[in-house]
């Protein structure tokens, strides 16, 4: 799945939630995440990004490996 990191903390561009086909976006307090059980993978969100903070799980950066978790919590609080 793909994941949603720090670079998106009060962006709420959302131009991401307009291109996923699957409406997986959810918010939270602060920033946007993604359900990762109903993400398929497409990889439209990751251009349509402003501020570059849609990865695919696998290449998310280090610093920002906590975001996995937080996007698969965070989405089933809100
Ligand atoms: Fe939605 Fe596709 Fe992005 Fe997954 S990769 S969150 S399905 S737009």
């Amino acid at each position: 799945a793909y994941v949603v990191a720090e670079p998106c903390i009060k962006c709420k561009y959302t131009d991401c939630v307009e291109v996923c086909p699957v409406d997986c976006f959810y918010e939270g307090q602060n920033f946007l995440v993604i359900h990762p059980d109903e993400c398929i993978d497409c990889g439209a969100c990751e251009p349509a990004c402003p501020t570059k903070a849609i990865f695919p799980e696998e290449s998310l950066p280090e610093k920002w490996k906590e975001y996995t978790g937080l996007n698969a919590d965070l989405c089933k609080t809100w």
